[in-house]
C-alpha cells in the first residue's frame, strides 16, 4: 500500500547538507495504522511529506497503490494524491473561510457540482460530530473541534491514505483521546490507511497496529506495538516505552537492591498474554520448597493482550529455586536475574 525503498532526503538549505532520511525501508500495509516515533530532527515529517510529494525524495522510492511516485509526472502525482488526505498539528484551516467552506475547499478544487459537495460536506460534518458548526468561523471553535473540521475536509475525496502529522500534539489529553477514538473509527468503517507521526508514545500504544522507531533519519527499530512495547530493544524505544509503561522499579525498592539489603535470589518476571492468567507463583510454592516475596508488580494492557512483570525475592535452597526457575522456562515465561546473592 506504502512503500519506502532506499529512500533519502538531503536538504542544500543552509551552509551543511542535512540528511533528513538515509535509506529508509519500510512497508505498510492496507487498512492498519502505523505509527513512526522519534524525538524532534528524527525526520519524520521528511517521512510522512514524502508520502504526497509535499517534499521531493532525494534518492529511493516511494510507492502508493502500487505507484512510484518518482517515476510519475506532475500530473500522475496528483491523481495519486487524490487518494492521500493530510492532517497536521495546527489543523490548517483557512480563518477567513466557514468551517463549510474549509471541509468543502478539496470538493470545489476538484470542480464537485454545488448540490454534491452541500451533501458531502454535511455527511462530513455529521461524521465528525459538528453538523451544528457549518456557519461558524475556525477561530470561534476549540483546537479538538478544529482538528475534527481538519479531519472532514482531509476525508472530503474519499481518500485511501490519511497522513498524520503530530495530529494530536497540540490538544489536552482529553481531546487528544477523542481524536484518536475517531481516528480509529474512521480507519475500522472504511478501510483507510493510516500513517501517523509522532513524539508522544501513548499514541502510539493507544491506536497504532505497528511502528516504527526514528532516529537520525534512519529506522531503528520496528514491529507490533505489542513486541515494541513489551521488548524494546534500542536505548531510544525503550526511553519512549519507559514513558508510558511504568514499569520502572520503585526508589525505595531499586536502593534496597542495589545494596543487596537483605536480598538474596531476585528475578523479574515477565509475563504475556496467556500467561497473566496463570497462577505461577501458587504454583511454584506448591511444587517446590520456596517461598516469595514479592517486590513490584505491575500488569498492563496492550493491544487488548495483558501483559506485565513482576519483581521476585525466592527464598530457599539452590536446588529448589533452579528447579523452580526450569519450570518457569518450560512455561515459556521469561525469567531474568535482577540480584545473585547466594546464602
Ligand atoms: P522531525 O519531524 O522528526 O522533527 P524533520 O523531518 O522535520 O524531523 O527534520 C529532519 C532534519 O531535517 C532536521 O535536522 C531538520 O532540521 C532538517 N530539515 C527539515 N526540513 C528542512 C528544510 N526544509 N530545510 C533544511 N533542513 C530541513
Amino acid at each position: 500500500m506504502i512503500e519506502f525503498q532506499d529512500l533519502s532526503k538531503i536538504y542544500h538549505s543552509g551552509d551543511n547538507p542535512v540528511k533528513a532520511l538515509d535509506g529508509i525501508n519500510l512497508k505498510i500495509n492496507k487498512g492498519e495504522i502505523y505509527g513512526v516515533i522519534g524525538f524532534s530532527g528524527a525526520g519524520k515529517s521528511s517521512l510522512i511529506r514524502c508520502v504526497n510529494f509535499l517534499e521531493r525524495p532525494t534518492s529511493g522510492k516511494v510507492i502508493v497503490d502500487g505507484h512510484d511516485l518518482t517515476s510519475l509526472s506532475t500530473k500522475e502525482i496528483r491523481d495519486v494524491k487524490k487518494n492521500i488526505g493530510m492532517i497536521f498539528q495546527h489543523f490548517n484551516l483557512l480563518n477567513s473561510k466557514t468551517v463549510f467552506a474549509n471541509v468543502a475547499m478539496p470538493l470545489t478544487l476538484a470542480k464537485v457540482p454545488k448540490d454534491k459537495i452541500r451533501q458531502r460536506v454535511s455527511e462530513l460534518l455529521e461524521f465528525v460530530g459538528l453538523a451544528d458548526k457549518a456557519d461558524f468561523y475556525p477561530d470561534q471553535l476549540s483546537g479538538g473541534q478544529k482538528q475534527r473540521i481538519g479531519i472532514a475536509r482531509a476525508l472530503a475525496t474519499q481518500p485511501s491514505i490519511l497522513l498524520c502529522d503530530e495530529a494530536t500534539s497540540a490538544l489536552d489529553p482529553q481531546t487528544t483521546n477523542s481524536i484518536l477514538q475517531l481516528l480509529k473509527k474512521i480507519n475500522q468503517d472504511y478501510n483507510i490507511t493510516i500513517l501517523m507521526i509522532t513524539h508522544e508514545m501513548s499514541v502510539i500504544r493507544q491506536i497504532c497496529d505497528r511502528v516504527a522507531v526514528m532516529e537520525a533519519g534512519k529506522i531503528i527499530e520496528e514491529g507490533t506495538v505489542f513486541d515494541v512495547f513489551s521488548s524494546p530493544e534500542t536505548e531510544t524505544a525503550k526511553n519512549f516505552v519507559s514513558t508510558v509503561m511504568h514499569d520502572e522499579l520503585p526508589d525505595s525498592i531499586k536502593k534496597a537492591l542495589e545494596e543487596h539489603d537483605g536480598l538474596q535470589k531476585v528475578y523479574k518476571i515477565n509475563f504475556k498474554g496467556n500467561s497473566t492468567g496463570q497462577p505461577l507463583l501458587s504454583e511454584l510454592a506448591k511444587k517446590f520448597d520456596i517461598h516469595f516475596n514479592v517486590l513490584f508488580g505491575n500488569i498492563t494492557e496492550l493491544q487488548g493482550v495483558p501483559f506485565g512483570n513482576l519483581v521476585v525475592e525466592f527464598q530457599g535452597k539452590q536446588n529448589e529455586i533452579q528447579r523452580a526457575l526450569a519450570y518457569i522456562k518450560e512455561k515459556e515465561i521469561s525469567v531474568k536475574e535482577v540480584i545473585s546473592h547466594a546464602s
